[in-house]
């Protein structure tokens, strides 16, 4: 099972072998494909730490983290803004990785009851860099 949050899971190709030493039972990874079949986005920003990704080819915008989605997050209030995320190169390939807590022994598995979040960019020479790491609680 490789889970992700539901506001994501038709736009995420699985990216284990990308993090062989980091992706584990609690730990997994994606890398964003839009609809049209583009894996290049630009990343934007919250005030709220949400984030989003746009699609360099048809503009359509991906959620990628929002902590309103998550049963055990609380979302700063206010109204929120996005600005463009600091990267070295942009569009480019994304990878998120989410993260899922140890379930009590009463507890069903929820796949949109992540405990954290981590985005990444790839690079043209092919090296991945974290932009973005956020623990939801
Ligand atoms: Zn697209």
């Amino acid at each position: 099972m490789n889970p992700c949050p539901t506001h994501i899971e038709n736009s995420v190709l699985n990216a284990t072998a990308r993090f062989p030493t980091d992706a584990d039972s609690h730990h997994h990874y994606f890398q964003l494909q839009c609809n049209c079949g583009e894996r290049a986005f630009t990343l934007f920003v919250s005030n709220c730490r949400s984030v989003r990704a746009e699609c360099s080819d048809c503009a359509r915008p991906l959620l990628v983290y929002d902590l309103a989605l998550y049963p055990a997050a609380c979302k700063p209030k206010g109204a929120e803004l996005y600005v463009a995320m600091e990267v070295p190169e942009a569009p480019s390939p994304v990878f998120v990785a989410y993260e899922y807590g140890e379930l009590d022994e009463d507890q069903e598995f929820n796949a949109d009851d992540i405990t954290w979040c981590q985005v990444f960019v790839e690079h043209s020479a092919g090296d991945i860099l974290k932009v973005f790491d956020d623990e939801t609680a």
